[in-house]
């Protein structure tokens, strides 16, 4: 069984689904007549900030668990509210060995929180 420390994260920007000429954002163009806008993905340099985070907790799983099988061992423990699917998270495992899973809304790549690895026992039942 692998341990995972589970951090909550708080972040601050906005992602470039969000971008808009009231947040000053480098990407979007004012047109004219003033009320046109247009993103450009070109110059957007609009990304989440971590500001802040806190441990919530530790998550306990099997070695051969899937993504699934993270997504609901952190809605049993509460973290992760009940009836969010697959489909509306992203993870993200820069390394691919299962150290440090970033686990990001997939609609807006909004990071929700960070899983790292803290520790693992062989007492298979
Ligand atoms: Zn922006
Ligand atoms: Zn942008």
């Amino acid at each position: 069984m692998i341990h995972y420390k589970v951090t909550s994260l708080d972040v601050w920007g906005h992602g470039s689904h969000e971008c808009s000429i009231s947040y000053d954002c480098p990407c979007m163009i004012k047109g004219d007549e003033g009320e046109h806008e247009e993103h450009d993905e070109n110059v957007c340099d609009c990304h989440y900030d971590v500001n802040d985070w806190y441990a919530i907790g530790t998550i306990t799983i099997d070695e051969e668990t899937s993504d699934a099988g993270i997504l609901a061992a952190l809605i049993e423990a509460g973290f992760v509210r009940e009836g969010i699917t697959m489909a509306q998270v992203a993870f993200d495992d820069p390394s691919c060995d299962g150290w440090n899973i970033r686990i990001e809304e997939a609609n807006t790549g909004r990071p929700v929180f960070d899983l790292q690895r803290v520790g693992e026992d062989h007492d298979h039942v």
